[in-house]
């Protein structure tokens, strides 16, 4: 397969320095003209605010918030915010950025934008945590707009900051705007079918990547790195279409059984016990770092960034890597992955499920009418496959690897909007 080596960047097991290196190969690919190259890689917007919040124990104290909005070409930008101590500027540009190239794979009408706040949230109060919202959004309010930019969950946040999120805007207009944020609870106008959105999409990629391998799902294996969100909804899903789930894992470690382990008990274990696997007697225990190189026709890295890399990446025996998580394969470790037949679902393709159900969210929010979830997973689904067959078309016919032919993809249409709609 057609290889470019990646561009002169610092760090490759940065999964945000890997991340642009990818645009970097799939823009030679493209022959990408420069000016285009350069509006693609800059965010169109910034904002940086200051959040002083009373606390509890009536002490005023700075927040930093932060909304990057890379780009709004395809239509309104769309992205989570993230409450974390370790969030900064270029962490939440990367994030922005990777949001218009998943947007775009799954050729949804949204441009990206990525949010955060520079806190502790397990260290504070719910009070605190709504007063920082509530002034986040407020500070945001000339940035976020239905039309404008759609914040979402992410990691620190869910539907209870996405409600206090809604009320907030909705206020400072006079009027309710549910449509302004997705990941909402049901009775404010969330999907059915966002929960396990993520993990089904993974299931559908697995199951078009099987089908393109000629991997027979009833005769399958499967090993699933964490088990949350993602990992436990795509072990479920897969395993009820006739896979063999060998192995899972999570925080507290990795659990094998060779005749495959029953998911609908490990969730049931895993949600009676403080959310982990610890004490799981469904499965032997083995370390969790072996998961990765057992002998399975499927991998499924669903738990976090940078877990495949140049180290480990020779000892995988998976024929198929369906990736859940965002960004668990270095791109140092791609190299290698390729070279040795392995097909990827790359990130920005198998992990859209979550962004297109959100988008379903706001279409119905706009109809001001609610789908039943059998409608939003159909539709789902439909989108996910046809995604994914886009994308190994433009593998064969540019002869890369998947994860470059979906970036080509994504690229590409955004380049080609850019170009109609035009500049100054
Ligand atoms: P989660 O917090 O629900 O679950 C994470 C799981 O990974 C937990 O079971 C945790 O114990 C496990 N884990 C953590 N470190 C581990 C390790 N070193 N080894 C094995 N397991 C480990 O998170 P999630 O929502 O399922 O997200 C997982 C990944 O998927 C993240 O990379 C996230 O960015 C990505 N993702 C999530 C969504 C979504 O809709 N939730 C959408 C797109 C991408």
């Amino acid at each position: 397969m057609g290889y470019i080596e990646p561009a002169p960047i610092k760090d490759l097991e940065n999964p945000f320095e890997s991340m642009m290196s990818r645009f970097h190969i799939a823009a030679q690919h493209l022959g990408l003209d420069d000016e285009v190259y350069n509006v693609l890689k800059s965010p169109a917007r910034q904002v940086i605010v200051s959040l002083p919040i009373t606390m509890d124990d009536g002490s005023i104290q700075v927040f930093e918030g932060y909304r990057v909005i890379h780009s709004t070409i395809l239509g309104p930008s769309k992205g989570g915010v993230r409450y974390d101590m370790g969030v900064n500027i270029d962490e939440v540009k990367a994030l922005a950025a990777w949001m218009t190239w998943k947007c775009a794979v799954v050729d949804i009408p949204y441009g990206g934008a990525k949010g955060g706040i520079k806190c502790n949230p397990r260290a504070m109060s719910a009070g605190e945590i709504e007063r920082l919202t509530r002034s986040y959004t407020e500070s945001m309010v000339d940035v976020f707009g239905p039309d404008r930019d759609i914040p979402a969950p992410d990691m620190g946040t869910g539907p209870r900051e996405m409600a206090w999120m809604m009320d907030a805007y909705s206020r400072s207009k006079g009027m309710t705007v549910n449509a302004v944020v997705t990941g909402k609870p049901i009775v404010l106008g969330g999907s059915l079918g966002r929960t396990e959105a993520t993990g089904r999409g993974v299931m559908v990629s697995a199951l078009a990547a099987m089908e393109k391998l000629k991997i027979n799902p009833y005769k399958a294996t499967f090993a699933v790195q964490g088990f949350g969100n993602v990992g436990s909804f795509a072990a479920l899903l897969l395993a009820e279409r006739g896979g063999t789930i060998v192995s899972v894992s999570d925080i507290s470690g990795a659990y094998y059984n060779e005749k495959g382990i029953n998911i609908q008990e490990a969730i049931e274990f895993r949600n009676l016990n403080n959310g982990t696997l610890e004490g799981f007697l469904g499965a032997e225990k083995i370390d969790g770092n072996d998961l990765l190189t057992l002998e399975v026709d499927v991998l499924i890295p669903a738990a976090k960034e940078d877990v495949i890399t140049a180290e480990n990446a020779n000892n995988i025996k998976a024929r198929l890597i369906v990736e859940g998580a965002n960004g668990p394969t270095s791109s140092k470790a791609d190299k290698i992955i390729n070279d040795k037949g392995i097909m990827v679902a790359p990130d920005i393709l198998a992990n859209a499920g979550g962004v297109t159900v959100s988008y379903f969210e706001w279409v119905q929010n706009r109809l001001g009418y609610k789908w039943t979830a059998e409608r939003v997973n159909r539709r789902s689904d439909r989108i996910m496959k046809d995604a994914f067959d886009v994308v190994y078309k433009t593998s064969l016919q540019y002869d890369v690897p998947m994860r470059i032919a979906a970036y080509i993809v994504a690229i590409d249409k955004v380049a080609k909007t850019y170009k109609f709609r035009g500049g100054y």
